[in-house]
């Protein structure tokens, strides 16, 4: 994005926040600026009423001397309006502004951007500039850019109407400032751009060794140390570098103020001149070094903050480049029910910056009313199949259609009213019962009858109790604790409080021990009679009951039918669930149970 769309859209953000303080905050800083100039003025005409009144000539000086002071008193009082304009609430208002937008952009994008190193990186730096204030400090780093600029062209004009030397003395000796404050900026931003991956991980290194949840293994399997060294690498690599950065640019600040020092000396030799020559009166030669010498600060104040704000233009521009990013296709394509199935036809689907599919479909077919149960071995390209068939991604190539209609167009709205999920990824909501369960079903929230029960067949008896229900869960907020499988029953509960047509479900029973897990399996074995529902697992207890068995292998079908089927058919399949069956002690023949 360009600097100037940038800061127009800096300006129109920030207008947008907080019209009146930032209307306020713009006529404080003109009315300064006009101040500085009529100020030095007044002073020159004040030293040379003093200079006469030492002689014996009172007259103007006390005129003058009030004159100055309100002045000064002036400046002082526009200051703080300032000030008072800006704090009252502009940040503040930015900031809750700019993370609604955040959050908004980001809940537009396709699901598949978040697997997007890429992306996550751009993210990452759009947060930060919301978190930091960036774009309100942006604003008013310009507003101030503005000031001193109004200042420096109102003394400028004063010295210049002494003398015109003084303009070649001061650009000689200030220019090289400029310059090296805008490499500077540049650069500072290009090692920040370039560092954003390394502090990522620096980051997330940390939070691996300092989080509440990573604590617990760190203690088991004392990796604290390992992590540490890891951490403190990546730490002194992103250190270093800016380390060497900041002594190089001190060096050259040394260099610039060597000569800004110069430039004062000759402005003083050529007042000196100029009051011998006869060219300035006596009161005007304090006020013109006075004057130049505020100039020569208000410049390197203009350039040093030239410098920030250059930098902080480009950090601007990492949040509205974010809200450019191309956001999921509107769909508004009307599903009311699943009536005769979902249809896979020539999927190829691969996460951003990987060169192999993880999943190449064919043909696939799953018929309304029937259940489906995916196995295979892990990393065969199970989930991702679940996500391509509930829309959370977007194939490459192909098709998936429900009842013949393109997925991509189907409302997310309405898909959620048609599909339950339980992903192995599942949210522990620190929330009460009553809420989390609000969040999946708003309309069941105060129905306890049907919590209970859903609770029940979840097999969270204890927690199916109306007095249980508003008491806040997890630790979070000093709430009852659950283990990994009670939060697996609870996402469960959902899932059957919505109890919509299609059940898609992965990894349903993964934090599980065996028994709860038999008894789930058999709730899950109830609601596939009764749903369309496709289960994915790299268990095979299920498979005995679905109509249909999908055996996916390294992305691909592998074998499709019932089990009865591939067991006769498929060798591959057969091994497969052979293989399980002995690891859970039972016979795959005898086929009485579904605890493989
Ligand atoms: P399964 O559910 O059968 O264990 P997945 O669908 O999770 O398998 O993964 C299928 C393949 O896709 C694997 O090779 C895995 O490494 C790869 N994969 C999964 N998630 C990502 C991701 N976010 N980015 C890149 N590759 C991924």
């Amino acid at each position: 994005m360009k600097q100037n769309r940038i800061v127009a859209s800096v300006f129109k953000a920030v207008w947008k926040c907080a019209p009146l303080a930032v209307s306020v905050t713009l006529l404080c800083y003109l009315g300064t600026a006009a101040a500085v100039s009529l100020s030095t003025e007044i002073l020159a005409r004040l030293f040379g009423a003093v200079y006469e009144a030492v002689s014996g000539r009172m007259r103007g000086v006390i005129i003058l001397a009030a004159a100055y002071m309100g002045m000064q008193i002036l400046q002082k009082l526009l200051n703080v309006i300032s000030e008072v304009a800006w704090n009252v609430g502009v940040e503040e208002k930015c900031r809750y502004h700019f993370r609604m937008g955040l959050q908004e952009k980001a809940a537009a994008l396709p699901l598949i951007d978040f697997e997007d190193a890429k992306k996550l990186d751009q993210l990452q730096r759009a947060k930060a500039c919301v978190e930091d204030s960036v774009i309100p400090g942006c604003f008013y780093n310009i507003m101030i850019l503005g000031e001193c600029a109004g200042i420096v062209v109102g003394l400028m004009a004063v010295l210049c109407s002494y003398s015109l030397w003084f303009l070649p003395i001061l650009l000689i000796t200030i220019v090289p400032y400029p310059i090296s404050r805008m490499r500077m900026g540049k650069e500072f931003y290009q090692l920040r751009w370039f560092q954003a991956a390394g502090i990522r991980k620096r980051d997330y290194l940390y939070s691996l060794f300092a989080g509440r949840n990573s604590q617990r293994e760190q203690r088991i399997f004392r990796f604290g140390d390992y992590v540490k060294e890891k951490w403190e690498k990546e730490r002194d690599q992103v250190a270093d570098e800016l380390n060497e950065f900041r002594v190089k640019d001190s060096r050259r600040l040394a260099w610039c103020q060597l000569l800004i020092t110069l430039g004062y000396l000759l402005s003083i030799l050529l007042s000196v001149l100029l009051v011998f020559r006869g060219e300035i009166a006596v009161g005007v030669f304090g006020a013109a070094v006075f004057a130049f010498q505020r100039v020569q600060s208000e410049v390197q104040a203009f350039f040093s903050l030239m410098a920030t704000s250059f930098q902080e233009i480009l950090e601007a521009g990492d949040y509205f480049t974010f809200l450019t990013l191309e956001e999921e296709p509107k769909r508004d394509g009307h599903f009311d029910r699943l009536k005769e199935g979902i249809e896979v036809e020539g999927v190829s689907f691969a996460y951003p910056n990987t060169d192999r599919p993880a999943v190449e479909i064919e043909q696939l077919r799953i018929h309304a009313g029937e259940s489906t149960v995916i196995v295979g071995e892990n990393g065969s390209g199970k989930t991702t199949l679940g996500k391509l068939l509930v829309g959370l991604y977007q194939p490459q190539k192909g098709v998936i259609r429900y009842d013949g209609q393109p997925l991509e167009t189907i409302s997310r709205e309405e898909l959620a009213e048609t599909i339950s999920a339980v992903s192995q990824s599942f949210v522990d909501y620190h929330l009460t019962v009553r809420e989390s369960m609000g969040i999946h079903s708003p309309q069941f929230s105060e129905d306890d009858g049907k919590i209970g029960q859903a609770l029940a067949e979840a097999g969270l008896g204890e927690l199916a109790d109306p007095g249980e229900y508003d008491k806040q869960l997890g630790r979070e907020f000093g709430g009852r604790e659950l283990s990994g499988g009670q939060w697996q029953k609870l996402a469960i509960a959902w899932a059957i409080l919505k109890n919509r047509s299609i059940l898609i479900l992965d990894e349903p029973t993964s934090a599980l021990d065996p028994s709860s897990e038999y008894e789930i399996l058999s709730q899950f074995a109830r609601m596939m009679e009764e749903n369309t529902s496709v289960i994915i697992s790299h268990r095979v207890g299920l498979c005995r009951l679905a109509d249909q068995v999908i055996f996916m292998k390294e992305g691909r079908i592998a074998g499709a039918g019932s089990h009865q089927e591939l067991m006769r058919d498929n060798v591959q399949y057969r091994s497969f669930y052979q293989e399980q069956a002995q690891w859970y002690g039972e016979k795959a023949e005898k086929g009485t149970t579904i605890r493989c």
